[in-house]
């Protein structure tokens, strides 16, 4: 496995398996990988034949200076993760390779990047979709994949993609959870032990409020107030939002119809957690 730092040597060996013929997938990561991770270099491997990891930490993407401070950095032990993955090449730029200078120019999807995350994170997605944006003309994959733990960041990209006519196809990967359900994320590592045995809980309300609509409830207010009781009983975890949305927009739902996302965000300590189900019935 080839370990890179610049944007010309990922451009050259981009450019150098397209020219054996080979398929490009790509992988962003921020680093401090897991077995959520795992599985979207796994689908990477399975289905092209050349795939890259990058391994960035974007400052452009936090709204709060001291979570990219504590972001989790844990480049050996990556390195040494996607090697035995089998990932073909490593690309993990510095800052000043990813922005020589301050930057004038921004990606942002109007509407959706406003909603929810985008309204507690403010600014998040710009930073998110002008990184991907960039990355996409660093590397020209064929396939890039993204985890649905981020089901927002993943509908803002497949909007981007779809809007700016980029020639790649999005790869949307299930989310990884641990055996107690809660979904892996590298701010996990974060959590108290005290901290990470409520964690579930979150999960928890997510699958109250898909049991409630299994069971035949259709209003989104019953739904969502059934999901938020289930986390009213953990002290500790304060819950930001909790909403039934469309999967594609984020719009909020209010009558059930067909298939829909519930999303939810919670802090915990210091730690902020997200996760979210699909759900699709007839
Ligand atoms: P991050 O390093 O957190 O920016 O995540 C990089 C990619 O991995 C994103 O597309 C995430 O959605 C995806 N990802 C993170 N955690 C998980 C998980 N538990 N299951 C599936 N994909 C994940």
């Amino acid at each position: 496995m080839t370990l890179l730092r610049t944007i010309a040597e990922a451009r050259e060996h981009v450019a150098a398996a397209r020219q054996r013929g080979l398929t490009i997938g790509l992988v962003p990561t921020m680093g401090a990988l897991h077995a959520g991770h795992g599985a979207l270099m796994r689908r990477a491997r399975g289905e092209t034949g050349f795939a890259i990891a990058t391994i960035f930490v974007n400052p452009a993407q936090f709204d709060r200076p001291d979570d990219f401070q504590k972001y989790p950095r844990a480049l050996d032990t990556d390195i040494a993760f996607c090697d035995r993955l089998g990932v073909d090449v490593v690309f993990a730029p510095d800052v000043k390779e990813m922005y020589p200078g301050e930057p004038l120019t921004s990606v942002e999807v109007a509407g959706i990047s406003s909603r929810l995350e985008g309204e507690f994170r403010p600014g998040h997605f710009r930073g998110v979709a002008t990184v991907v944006a960039k990355l996409f003309n660093i590397i020209p994959a064929d396939r890039a994949y993204f985890g649905e733990k981020d089901a927002q960041q993943l509908a803002v990209i497949q909007k981007m993609v779809a809007d700016l006519h980029v020639p790649v196809t999005i790869v949307p990967v299930p989310t990884v959870r641990e055996p107690d359900g809660l979904a892996m994320s590298s701010r996990n590592q974060r959590l108290t032990p005290a901290d990470r045995r409520i964690a579930p809980a979150l999960y928890q309300a997510l699958c109250e409020a898909e049991r409630l609509i299994r069971g035949g409830a259709r209003s989104a207010a019953e739904i969502k107030q059934g999901g938020l009781a289930l986390v009213a009983r953990t002290p500790g975890l304060q819950v930001e939002y909790l909403e039934l949305v469309n999967p594609a927009t984020f719009h909020l739902i209010e009558t059930i119809t067909g298939e829909l996302r519930i999303v939810a965000a919670a802090w915990l300590g210091g730690v902020r957690l997200i996760d979210n189900l699909f759900v699709s019935f007839r």
